[in-house]
C-alpha cells in the first residue's frame, strides 16, 4: 500500500495520545487517524486519581472528552485494542487479534507502568498500586472501611494517597526507602517543609526505610515488615516510581534507553516515521543536560500537541516547553516549574504572618533563575512560567526583597512604558 493515505496511527489512548489527535484534527490533517488504547473506555484524566477517593462504580467522571469528540472528527477509537508488534520496515502494527493497519506516521503514546514491589506478600489482597481508573476505584472502595493504612514511597503518588487516607480517617504511615521525601523531584528544603505539614496532619513518615515483606492472614495483608519493625496494615498502597512502556520500539529496533529516543522533533532517532510522546519518551530539552523523560502532564499535552501538528504540516519548532509540575496532597498544594538539576545557588522565601502555609523555593544556576517550587502560592508559581521563559534571566539580585509575582508587575509597567 502506499503510504500516503494509511494516515495516522496513535498507540496509547492516554493524555498524550488524546493531545496528538485533538491537535491533528485541530490543525486540519484530514487523513485517516487511529487510536489504539488497551483500556477499554474512553480516555481520561489520571491526575485526579490520586487526589481523592473514587468510590462511584460508574467511575468519576473524569474522561478527557465525550465519545462524540471522537465521532464528530472522524477519530477511530479502538478501544480495548493493543498493539502487539510494530514493523517499522512495512510501515504497518499488528494488533493483540492479529489485524495488520498501516500506517503513514505512527506516535507512540504507550505511556508507563508502575514499578512493581519488589517484597515477598506483593501479591496478597490489599495491596494495591495505583494508576488506571480501576485501580483508583479498588483503592476507593478498600479505603472507606480501612484502618491501618501504609502507604510505600514517599513520592507525587504515595503523599497524594497519604493525605487521602488520612482524610477518610485511617492511620496512614509512608514508608519511603531514601533518606527524604519527594528525593527526585524536590529540594531538601521545600521537603523539609513539606514533612513537617504531613506530619502535623498525623501521618507518620518513615524515611531511609525499607520493606523487608508483607505479611497476610487468611490471603489479606495483615502487616508489613520494615527496617523498623512491625507496621500493621489492612491496606498497603505503593508508589514507587514508573518505568516507561518502550517494549515495541525496543522489539522493533528503534533506540531505546528508558523511553524512546527522540530528537528534539520527538521523532525516533531510528526511523523518521515514529514520534514518541509523553511519559514513554526520551527527548533532548534546552534546560536538561542530556536526554530527559518527563512524567507530568503538561510534558504529555505538549509534546503531543507538537507532534500533531507537524505532522498536519502546521509550524512546529524543537520542543522546548517549559516543564512544570503539581502535587495536590491534602491541604498542601505543591507546584514545580522549571528543571531543578544541577543547581548552584538556592533561595528560600517563607510566607509571612498572614499566609504561614506559602513557601517558595527558587534555584538558580550560574546567576540564572532555573526553577521554582512552591506550596500554597499559585499565583507565584504562574509568575515563576511566565519569567523562566523569559529574557533577560531573573538574577539572584533581581530577587532580593522581592517575588517574582513583583518582578513580574514590575516588569509588564516598564514594557508598557517602553
Ligand atoms: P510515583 O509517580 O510512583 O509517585 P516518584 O518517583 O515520584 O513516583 O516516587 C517514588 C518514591 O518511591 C521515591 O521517593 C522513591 O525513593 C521511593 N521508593 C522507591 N523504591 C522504594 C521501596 N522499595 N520502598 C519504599 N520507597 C521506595
Amino acid at each position: 500500500m502506499s503510504g500516503t493515505n494509511a494516515g495516522v496511527v496513535v498507540v496509547g489512548g492516554g493524555q498524550a495520545g488524546f493531545s496528538v489527535v485533538q491537535a491533528l484534527r485541530g490543525a486540519g490533517y484530514e487523513g485517516p487517524v487511529t487510536v489504539f488504547a488497551d483500556e477499554p473506555r474512553l480516555p481520561y484524566q489520571r491526575p485526579p486519581l490520586s487526589k481523592k477517593a473514587h468510590t462511584e462504580p460508574e467511575g468519576p467522571g473524569v474522561d478527557l472528552v465525550p465519545e462524540s469528540f471522537y465521532r464528530e472528527r472522524d477519530i477511530d477509537l479502538r478501544l480495548g485494542e493493543y498493539v502487539a508488534a510494530l514493523d517499522t520496515a512495512a510501515c504497518a502494527v499488528t494488533t493483540g487479534s492479529g489485524e495488520r493497519v498501516p500506517y503513514e506516521h505512527l506516535v507512540l503514546a504507550t505511556g508507563a507502568r508502575n514499578r512493581p514491589l519488589p517484597v515477598p506478600g506483593a501479591e496478597l489482597a490489599g495491596v494495591h498500586a495505583l494508576r488506571s481508573l480501576d485501580d483508583a476505584l479498588t483503592i476507593g472502595r478498600a479505603l472507606t472501611t480501612a484502618r491501618d493504612v501504609v502507604v510505600v514511597g514517599g513520592g507525587f503518588i504515595g503523599l497524594e494517597l497519604a493525605q487521602v487516607a488520612q482524610a477518610g480517617g485511617a492511620r496512614v504511615t509512608v514508608v519511603e526507602l531514601a533518606d527524604r521525601l519527594l528525593s527526585r523531584a524536590v529540594s531538601p528544603q521545600l521537603e523539609e517543609h513539606l514533612r513537617e505539614r504531613h506530619e502535623r496532619d498525623g501521618i507518620r513518615i518513615l524515611t531511609g526505610t525499607a520493606i523487608e515483606q508483607i505479611e497476610g492472614k487468611d490471603g489479606q495483608v495483615h502487616q508489613v515488615v520494615t527496617g523498623q519493625g512491625p507496621l500493621p496494615a489492612d491496606l498497603v498502597v505503593y508508589g514507587i516510581g514508573a518505568t516507561p512502556r518502550d517494549e515495541l520500539a525496543r522489539e522493533a529496533g528503534l533506540a531505546v534507553d528508558d523511553g524512546v529516543i527522540v530528537d528534539e522533533q520527538l521523532r525516533s532517532v531510528s526511523d523518521p516515521r515514529v514520534f514518541a510522546v509523553g511519559d514513554c519518551a526520551r527527548h533532548p530539552h534546552p534546560h536538561a543536560d542530556g536526554l530527559i523523560r518527563l512524567e507530568s502532564v503538561q510534558n504529555a499535552i505538549d509534546q503531543g500537541a507538537l507532534v500533531g501538528r507537524r505532522i498536519a504540516g502546521g509550524a512546529a519548532g524543537p520542543y522546548e516547553s517549559l516543564p512544570w509540575f503539581w502535587s495536590d496532597q491534602g491541604p498542601v498544594k505543591l507546584q514545580i516549574a522549571g528543571l531543578r538539576a544541577s543547581t548552584d545557588e538556592v533561595r528560600v522565601v517563607p510566607g509571612d504572618s498572614d499566609t504561614p502555609e506559602r513557601l517558595a523555593v527558587y534555584a538558580f544556576r550560574d546567576e540564572r533563575l532555573v526553577a521554582v517550587e512552591t506550596l500554597n502560592w499559585p499565583a507565584e508559581h504562574l509568575a515563576a512560567r511566565r519569567l523562566l521563559q523569559q529574557n533577560p534571566p531573573v538574577s539572584p539580585a533581581d530577587l532580593a526583597g522581592s517575588t517574582l509575582g513583583a518582578l513580574a508587575r514590575a516588569r509588564r509597567r516598564k514594557e508598557v512604558r517602553a
